[in-house]
């Protein structure tokens, strides 16, 4: 786990902030402000911040935050196994099932 100090991030009216990149599912942009660079995730309603100052020291962070999420989706598809598909086979398998209800005698129930 990459250690990051999230802070809420707040803006003033003044404030000019570009947002120029956004990661994989949006978990978080990277963002440049009054010629620092920093990162934002969003926290519910708001957003946090992470991260402030040198290009080079918040990329750093964020590319450690890039390859944590990347890690996390490639975890989550191992432990998924072979689910693809099922969306596609739902429907198929009622009909069927009440089909064979039934040849079994079962009355439908209405
Ligand atoms: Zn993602």
């Amino acid at each position: 786990m990459t250690l990051v100090e999230w802070k809420p991030y707040t803006r003033s009216e003044r404030d000019r902030i570009r947002i120029t990149e956004t990661s994989c599912c949006a978990a978080y942009e990277w963002a440049c402000q009054g010629g620092h660079f920093l990162i934002l995730r969003r926290s519910g309603k708001r957003y946090e911040e992470a991260a402030r100052g040198l290009y080079r020291q918040a990329r750093d962070t964020w590319e450690s935050l890039i390859l944590e999420h990347a890690r996390d989706h490639m975890e989550r598809q191992k432990g998924k196994g072979n689910s693809n598909g099922q969306t596609g086979r739902v429907p198929k398998n009622r009909k069927r099932s009440v089909r064979a209800d039934r040849d079994r005698g079962i009355p439908d129930r209405r």
